[in-house]
Parts: C-alpha cells; sequence; structure tokens
C-alpha cells in the first residue's frame, strides 16, 4: 500500500504519518518526489491501516499496489530513480559504460585493461576478483589480491569500479573497494546476500538471474530496496533458451517492459548476453536504442589469453571503436554520452 501525501505537505506532516504507521507496526519507505512525498507501506492488515490513515488532513490518498513487488515498482515511486555517484550518475539521461576484463587476472593485465576503457569513454571499470565459475576446475578469481589491483585501478585512473561479490560474509570487504557492489547472475536469488546488501548504502548491479523471470527479478531487487538500500541498478545479461548458437538469449524487450514496471535503471550486459565478442557491437546499439541507461561490456588487452571469457570479450581497439559507433545512435533516442 502506498500513502500519497497532500501537495504541499512539509517534513513534520510526514513524519506525523509515518510515525503514527510505524506505531501501528508497518514498515515504512520514504519516496520524496519533485512535487510530493509518497510512503510506502509494507504490512497486514491494510484495510484498517487504510482507514486511519485516510482520516489524516496530511493523507490526500490511499492506493493498494497490486504487483508483488511495492519498493521496486513505479507505482510506489513514479519518477525515474537516478543514482549519484562521485563522478558519474546512472539512470538520467546521460548513458553510462561500465568496461573491463571478466576476471582480475593480475595487476599489469588489469591496469592495461583499465587505462584503455578510460581513454574509449568508459567511467566505470569492471573486473571480477571473486569469480563464480561453472567448473570448479575454471580459474577461481585472485580474491583479495584482486581488490588490491582494483584499488590500485581507482588511484591511478580514477575510474569507479564495479564487482562481484559472492556471498554475504564478504560484503563488508568487497564493498570497501567498490563504488558499485555486483551481484551475478547466479546468486539472483541468494537471499541472505540480498539481504546484507540491503543493510548497506552502496549501490548494487542485479544481475537478472539464468532462467529468472522479470517479475522474479525484480523481487530480488525488492529485498534490497526493502532493506532500505534504494540503490539498485538492473543488469539483463541474457537468459536461458534453447538456442545454443548464442551462449544466452538477451531480452533486449526486458528493457522497455522494466522501464515500465519499475523506476529503477537498466543496463544491458551484452557480452555475457551472446557470448560471442562479433555480436556485442550490434547487441549495444539495439540496448541504447531500445532504452537502455547504459552498457557492460567485457574487454581484455588479450582476449585470446584472457582465463576467463575470452571469446566473448572485445579488444581495447574494438571496444573504442563501439563507443565511437554508438555516439549516433544515443543521439537518435536523445541521450547524452
Ligand atoms: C560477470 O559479469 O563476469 C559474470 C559472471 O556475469 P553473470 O553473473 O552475468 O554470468
Ligand atoms: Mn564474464
Amino acid at each position: 500500500m502506498i500513502v500519497v501525501m497532500n501537495h504541499g505537505a512539509g517534513e513534520d506532516d510526514v513524519a506525523r504519518v509515518t510515525d503514527k504507521l510505524k506505531d501501528m507496526g508497518y514498515g515504512v519507505h520514504l519516496s520524496s518526489g519533485e512535487n510530493r512525498t509518497i510512503i510506502g507501506v509494507i504490512g497486514q492488515r491494510r484495510e484498517e491501516a487504510a482507514q486511519t490513515l485516510e482520516a489524516m488532513p496530511e493523507v490526500e490518498q490511499v492506493v493498494f499496489v497490486t504487483r508483488p513487488f511495492k519498493l521496486a515498482g513505479r507505482e510506489f515511486h513514479p519518477d525515474d530513480t537516478v543514482i549519484d555517484l562521485d563522478k558519474a550518475s546512472i539512470g538520467g539521461n546521460e548513458l553510462i559504460f561500465m568496461a573491463g576484463p571478466c576476471a582480475i587476472e593480475g595487476e599489469e593485465q588489469l591496469l592495461e585493461a583499465a587505462r584503455a576503457v578510460k581513454e574509449a569513454g568508459a567511467r566505470v571499470f569492471r573486473g571480477g576478483a571473486f569469480k563464480p565459475r561453472t567448473s570448479p576446475y575454471s580459474f577461481q578469481g585472485l580474491e583479495r589480491e584482486g581488490l588490491q589491483y582494483l584499488n590500485q585501478v581507482r588511484d591511478e585512473t580514477g575510474l569507479l569500479i564495479v564487482t562481484e561479490v559472492m556471498d554475504q560474509f564478504t560484503v563488508g570487504e568487497v564493498a570497501e573497494c567498490a563504488d558499485i557492489i555486483q551481484v551475478g547472475a547466479r546468486n539472483m536469488q541468494n537471499y541472505y546476500l540480498l539481504r546484507e546488501l540491503g543493510k548497506i548504502r552502496k549501490p548494487v548491479l542485479l544481475k537478472r538471474g539464468l532462467s529468472a523471470t522479470i517479475e522474479e527479478w525484480l523481487m530480488a531487487a525488492e529485498y534490497i530496496l526493502n532493506g532500505g538500500n534504494y540503490q539498485v541498478i538492473l543488469c539483463e545479461r541474457g537468459i536461458r533458451t534453447f538456442e545454443p548458437y548464442t551462449r544466452n538469449t538477451l531480452d533486449l524487450s526486458a528493457v522497455p517492459l522494466v522501464k515500465q514496471l519499475s523506476h529503477l535503471p537498466v543496463i544491458i550486459d551484452p557480452s555475457h548476453g551472446t557470448g560471442h565478442s562479433n555480436l556485442v557491437p550490434a547487441m549495444s546499439k539495439a540496448a541504447v536504442a531500445a532504452g537502455a541507461d547504459g552498457l557492460m561490456i567485457e574487454v581484455h588487452p588479450n582476449p585470446q589469453e584472457a582465463l576467463s571469457d575470452g571469446p566473448q570479450s572485445l579488444t581495447p581497439q574494438q571496444f573504442r571503436q563501439l563507443i565511437n559507433e554508438l555516439k549516433g545512435v544515443a543521439l537518435s533516442v536523445g541521450r547524452l554520452m
């Protein structure tokens, strides 16, 4: 249920209503738009609460939210969520580009990749220290050593850092290093992890699960939002279908659909979405045309030697060219870059 406050309701009015709700045992989430404040109310016995609230003069109306995702939905928060980071914002008019290798392999590889993607126009550097690999025999990531190299990248290049956290026990360590914390597709429904991420105050990039419906994905976001962390970025990275020519099937219809259902920023990962570097440029352009707020792209100084996901990684030069080619698409859909 959401409580729509009157136009011009001040802080005191909002406090009176939220105090009343808390007294009645409800969870409360505030969303202050440009013109008015909306209060999200979580709890049972809604009809009873609605009657009490509607009698309060500060309240314009009480609306029952029909979708199962309450805080992630547009009903609760009609305006787009824009996540403001020090050097970039995500979900506004400007597109965001996150790029870097799948896995952190060493200091030299990482710095080389970081300098190249920065020069090409990326604002956020990606690189996995904790790697969720399908096979236990594959390279498992440099873990803590990798986080140190990411710190070096930030210090040297000033790029923002996005990196994956695999479990609830390492959230603190990863959050210390990362500007944005990534939840991988395999962990989208790890509810202990999602709850832990709800407690911190750093943006979380939540990838869509390998076979998750859009509703399941938004419900996963709801776990983080319900903890009080409102900075969630959704990332579509392809879903499992019967088609073997691509690694996954990139669901681009998710972009306009999720934009209708939710206020959260949506970005596209065409690297995992296709599994092939030669498909990445076309799908990147399609993603921007479809309304995505940005892209996450794997870039490796030497994809043939990559310890993880080489076949889907662009070279720095291919990435530079792609960013150049995207300018026209961005212009045609009114996005800045
Ligand atoms: C990754 O970003 O390197 C990754 C493991 O992605 P996903 O969780 O989408 O498979
Ligand atoms: Mn990868």
